[in-house]
């Protein structure tokens, strides 16, 4: 099964898979049997806008209601509104269907934990060992569970906008992507005072306008409308908006490591110093801010949970990744789509500054990513260690320099090694990416 890569049914973000092919009914309704087992009680479900979305959801509903535990449908919601109504209200956990940014014959489910955090690796592994061993709780006819209808977004639109006070009153274009966020984020922007002209903002699983993935490439429209409606900034959600990209005044997409170092500076100061998290794959420049702040930076491997997981045993102020995913502890310890909105026009309104100035002060490198083959992961791993002690080797291996680093780091998927470098220069980057490359060669002969 592709699911999960590697024979196991999660991955770094639960189960994914082409639909009805490899994301049956069959095993969505054994994932509601699994969940309803080990969290039983009351479990809210939703799903993305994807056309085998509201299949899945029916069977997922329905495997959770024959363990004796509440299905709680909330429909059609971001992944982040289904973790905050889960973490608010008095549900034992959660459920969304979606395939996030991946194409659209895909669909995927996930798991949520009572707080609202997805889950973590070994909840996960738990999950899956229930879920093969088929020991599933069966309640008797006149104890399975019930079905109960509820909206999650109003509830999530509120929190985000009573969380930020603006001054000024922002143009923002919205491109929703005809993903979940139709139902959320021009609603979002609206209520926090703003003018909101959004586009691609009917739920449409076909996604007939672009790839579910926001990319700098197919913004093309976004862009355009931004300048067309002198606007002051644009945002882009993936299918389920636990992530947010940005696009400036001027029609310019701004780098994803840029706004999660703009976010990161943000809270650092705003707090005095503190923790932020982010994988060990993210750009150099986060650090290079949030210690100009007093700050400090905590690296963990590659993925949203991982991340989440050290935001709360170090009482990190902030936390995300580099592909648009920011975490805001104080609402919700998971990646959020609708509060990055919030957040980027908060900074916008504090500091009187366009998007594009306060992108142009964070320290600017190069990235160039990568793989090459790699047959033999734990040989590269072990020598790695062995020739790198002083590198950072909770993902692989990130070797830093003065003006760069580097990250070779082995699939868990695929027979391969990423590299990635940054650098100051474009010439250094280059330099450094080689040596990446020279680096596995060696290893591996
Ligand atoms: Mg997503």
């Amino acid at each position: 099964m592709r699911v999960g890569g590697s024979g196991e049914l999660f991955g770094t973000n639960g189960v994914r898979g082409i639909a009805n092919e490899e994301l049956t009914p069959e095993l969505a309704l054994n994932l509601g049997r699994t969940i309803g087992t080990l969290r039983p009680g009351k479990i809210a479900v939703a799903c993305d806008a994807r056309i085998s979305s509201s299949m899945l959801k029916c069977a997922v509903c329905s495997g959770i209601m024959s363990t004796g535990s509440d299905s709680i449908d909330v429909g059609i919601a971001p992944t982040p509104a289904l973790q905050f109504y889960v973490k608010e209200t008095d549900c034992n956990a959660g459920v969304i269907v979606t395939a996030s940014h991946n194409p659209r014959e895909y669909n995927g489910i996930k798991f949520v934990q009572e707080n609202g955090m997805e889950f973590f690796r070994e909840m996960d592994e738990e999950s899956e060992r229930v879920y093969k061993s088929k020991k599933f709780r069966v309640a008797s006819w006149s104890e399975v569970g019930q079905l109960y209808d509820d909206d999650c977004n109003e509830l999530y639109i509120n929190a985000v906008v009573e969380s930020v006070d603006l001054d000024k009153k922002f143009r923002v274009v919205v491109d929703c992507g005809n993903g979940a966020s139709c139902l959320t984020s021009p609603e979002i922007v609206k209520r926090l005072g703003c003018d909101v002209y959004s586009i691609n903002s009917h739920p449409d699983g076909r996604f007939p306008a672009r790839d579910p993935e926001p990319t700098d490439n197919n913004l093309t429209l976004l862009k355009k409308a931004v300048v067309d409606f002198n606007a002051d900034l644009g945002v882009a959600h993936d299918g389920d908006a636990d992530r947010a990209v940005f696009v400036d005044e001027n029609g310019n997409f701004v780098g994803e490591d840029v706004v999660l170092a703009l976010m990161a500076k943000y809270y650092v100061k705003k707090s005095g110093g503190g923790v932020v998290v982010t994988p060990v794959s993210s750009s150099k420049c986060v650090e290079d801010v949030v210690k100009m702040e007093g700050g400090e930076v905590v690296y963990t491997a590659v993925g949203s949970p991982i991340v989440a997981k050290v935001m709360i045993e170090k009482d990190a102020v902030f936390g995300g990744e580099g592909n648009g995913g920011l975490i805001f502890p104080e609402h919700l310890v998971a990646r959020d789509g609708g509060m990055s909105i919030a957040k980027i026009l908060q900074l916008m309104d504090e500091t009187g500054k366009k998007l594009s100035e306060l992108a142009a002060e964070i320290p600017k490198y190069y990235i160039v990513k990568g793989k090459i083959p790699c047959k033999d992961k734990k040989k590269l791993l072990h020598e790695l260690k062995k020739e790198f002690p002083e590198a950072n080797h909770i993902d692989g291996a990130r070797i830093d320099f003065e003006d760069g680093w580097v990250l070779i780091r082995p699939s868990g998927t695929e027979p391969i090694a990423r590299i990635f470098a940054e650098g100051t220069t474009t010439k250094r980057v280059e330099e450094l990416y080689e040596f990446g490359v020279k680096t596995v060669k060696k290893i591996l002969g």
